[in-house]
């Protein structure tokens, strides 16, 4: 079985660009996602109640047959990687021997339920490991009413803790602009989430919100009650967060489409250029340097103020 997707990126490890192989693995998906779910995650799409033990090794197998050097690795599976549901205790263990000896530094996430003593005694391995969390905000309100998320602040903090106990990083994902939030508010609650955990985590992943298929969001967003976040917003967002002296890096998926983040088009690419590259370099200026570049500039801080007054998001 081949996985849903592979492919060679560079990463930045300890001010050093190294490449990064990046495996989406199918597995049987996150637990949560077939209880309630997250009101934004169209992750089941990628996920089959079919997926056996040894597909998931094969998928892992097939990525690092084809793929060219790499020096750090990252497994996705659309769920939590230590969920022996989703990824069985000898198939992790398999996992670790795979890379033992070849990589610098293995990342996978993981909701924080799973984070438990017997799960991370099982990584006896020489590479650097890293664990991802989706925290979304660190707002327990905002996370139970606008995202359904299912954990709580204190999961995560205590999550974080013990991870921290085996020397392991952690990464944490901030979502810039869950449902149901203003342009505005959504800033507001990035920022005040990234002040509240910056010392608890190595790296924030800003999580610039987009519209996946067969989504709660997706519906708010055909009723005209979303509309995908401004990527000023992101830009903003970014340079107060680096100011905070944190490694703060995003990715904008679906960057310069209707479903995804979004300015007028017209300046789109040019953004989301500077944000992969500040991702990349962690250098401010790049973010400085493209910010009000473009007259929709004066829309967004227009927006900013309205959708306030008026309590709903401003669609487009
Ligand atoms: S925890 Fe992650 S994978 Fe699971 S439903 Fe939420 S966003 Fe999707
Ligand atoms: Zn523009």
């Amino acid at each position: 079985m081949k996985p849903v997707a592979f492919w060679i990126e560079q990463e930045r490890i300890d001010d050093e660009l190294i490449p990064c192989l990046t495996v989406i693995l199918k597995t049987r998906g996150c637990w949560w996602s077939k209880e309630r779910g997250c009101y934004m995650c169209g992750f089941k799409r990628d996920t089959s109640e079919s997926v056996k033990a040894e597909d998931i090794i094969a998928q892992i197998e097939h990525a690092v047959n084809n793929a060219e050097k790499f020096e750090m690795v990252k497994i996705f599976t659309s769920g939590s990687f230590f969920d022996s549901r989703e990824v069985p205790e000898w198939v992790r263990k398999q996992i670790y021997g795979i890379f033992s000896g070849n990589i610098k530094r293995l990342t996978v996430e993981s909701r924080p339920e799973f984070i438990r003593d017997e799960i991370l005694n099982e990584i006896q391995d020489d590479f650097e490991v890293e664990v991802a969390f989706g925290l979304e905000s660190a707002s327990d309100t905002v996370r139970d009413i606008n995202i359904n998320k299912g954990f709580s602040f204190s999961d995560y903090i205590r999550a974080v803790e013990t991870v921290r106990n085996y020397g392991f990083r952690v990464k944490t994902y901030l979502l810039l602009k869950p449902p149901l939030l203003t342009e505005g508010k959504a800033l507001k609650d990035v920022i005040e989430s990234a002040r509240i955990i910056k010392d608890v985590t190595d790296t924030i992943s800003l999580n610039i919100c987009n519209v996946q298929k067969d989504t709660v969001l997706e519906k708010l967003w055909y009723d005209g009650l979303y509309r995908p976040p401004w990527l000023w917003t992101a830009i903003e967002a970014l340079i107060t967060i680096s100011n905070m002296d944190i490694h703060v890096i995003s990715d904008p998926v679906g960057g310069g489409k209707r479903r995804g983040p979004h300015n007028c088009f017209k300046c789109d690419g040019e953004v989301i250029k500077a944000i992969r590259e500040f991702s990349l370099l962690q250098d401010i200026n790049i973010l400085e340097d493209v910010r009000n570049t473009c007259h929709c500039y004066f829309l967004w801080e227009k927006v900013l103020d309205l959708e306030d007054i008026a309590g709903v998001p401003l669609v487009e």
